[in-house]
């Protein structure tokens, strides 16, 4: 993978048959929702059928999530699994024409230029779907959480703290 972020996927497509495997890494940097406590790591393999490009692979990283009840910060393991195939057009070089084998996705998002693939988008898209939707710490929704707790005493006690806090918070999360 270059700096850039672009793995270029053309051993595998103009060689169909062969595997290549990448070792990858990534921090996303683009990436304002993700709180990330290590970067997303993982294999990739490439193989070409002639006709299809097979990609599968897996990924995993550390990431810090918002509890969904008592919103404590919880630090869960992300997982990635890909299997993603892309229609190839024209004949691999290395059959001797003249020709050449080219990726031609039909996502509605740009994934490759040209016969590289663009890494980060492809695990964006992967995040997308595995990312835990309403993520909760050890107590889970019903366990007798310390700080849901603290949260009831305190917005039962002080009406006005809770939403001082939130402010606060707006107010920092904008600056
Ligand atoms: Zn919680």
């Amino acid at each position: 993978m270059n700096r850039a972020g672009l793995l270029d996927l053309n051993e595998a497509l103009q060689h169909p048959g062969r595997t290549l495997w990448y070792e990858m890494s990534t921090e996303l940097d683009q990436e304002e929702d993700l709180d990330l406590v290590s970067p997303i790591e993982g294999t990739l393999e490439a193989v070409s059928t002639g006709n299809l490009l097979l990609l599968k692979g897996h990924f995993a990283a550390r990431a810090v999530f918002e509890c969904s009840r008592c919103t404590a910060p919880i630090e869960q393991t992300i997982e990635l699994d890909i299997e993603e195939q892309f229609p190839v057009e024209g004949v691999a070089s290395s059959y001797g024409t003249q020709d050449f084998a080219r990726v031609v996705p039909d996502e509605p998002y740009q994934l490759f230029e040209g016969n590289a693939l663009i890494v980060d988008a492809l695990i964006r898209q992967m995040l997308i779907v595995n990312l835990p939707l309403q993520p909760v710490c050890e107590y889970g929704w019903d366990g007798d959480c310390p700080e849901a707790r603290e949260r009831i005493i305190e917005s039962q006690n002080e009406p006005g703290r809770l939403e001082f806090h939130r402010l606060k918070n707006l107010l920092e999360e904008g600056t």
